[in-house]
């Protein structure tokens, strides 16, 4: 089962990715997360990607690209993969696209998460406030302007992937203000 979710940040992509993930095996690639972890670990990547993804901008498609078409064949992608944040402009889609089709790979589907952009803002305050109360780390992009940046980008970059796959017949729209359990009853219908 090969996924991809979209959707603004804060729609709850990842939330739904990890649920799936234990449903059907198969890993969820948050490029988010592995740009994180490079910040974290100091390589070259994550050195050049900080200051790009503090201001809520989206790094380089070249950075990204190389990123996930290393990522998607590791040994616990054989089953599958669900991709989280990735792609993000449409020349990673199209970029997406060729590397499924030299690895002789296919998606099963694209799921948009359709929301209020105006819940989204409150959304992410939310999580910052439970993540402090759970004495996490909260994301040093998680504050008001940068999540603000990072909506602005997603309408001038990411929004028009739906239309990439739209075209492409893939396209399948999940209504991403609703609890998290309809979110996900939905979201199995959809891949049953
Ligand atoms: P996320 O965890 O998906 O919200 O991603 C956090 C940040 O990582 C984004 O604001 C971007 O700076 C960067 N990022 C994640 N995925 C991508 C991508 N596919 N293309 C470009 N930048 C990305």
């Amino acid at each position: 089962m090969r996924l991809i979710f979209l959707g603004p940040p804060g729609a709850g992509k990842g939330t739904q990715a990890k649920l799936l993930t234990e449903r059907y095996g198969i890993p969820q690639l948050s490029t988010g997360d592995m740009l994180r972890s490079a910040v974290a670990q100091g390589s070259e990547v994550g050195k050049r990607a900080k200051a790009v993804m503090d201001a809520g901008q989206l790094v380089s498609d070249e950075i990204v690209n190389e990123i996930v078409s290393d990522r998607i064949e590791a040994p616990d992608c054989a089953k599958g993969f669900i991709l989280d944040g990735y792609p993000r402009t449409v020349p990673q889609a199209i970029a997406l696209d060729r590397m499924l089709e030299q690895k002789g790979m296919k998606l099963d589907a694209v799921i948009e998460l359709k929301v209020d952009e105006g819940a989204l803002v409150r959304r992410m305050e939310n999580r910052v406030a439970e993540t402090v109360a759970a004495g996490g780390n909260v994301r040093s992009d998680d504050n008001p302007e940068a999540f603000r940046r990072r909506l602005e980008e997603y309408r001038a970059k990411t929004a028009p992937l739906s239309a990439h796959y739209a075209g492409t017949g893939q396209l399948k729209t999940v209504d991403g203000m609703a609890d998290v359990d309809t979110v996900s009853a939905e979201i199995e219908k959809i891949l049953a």
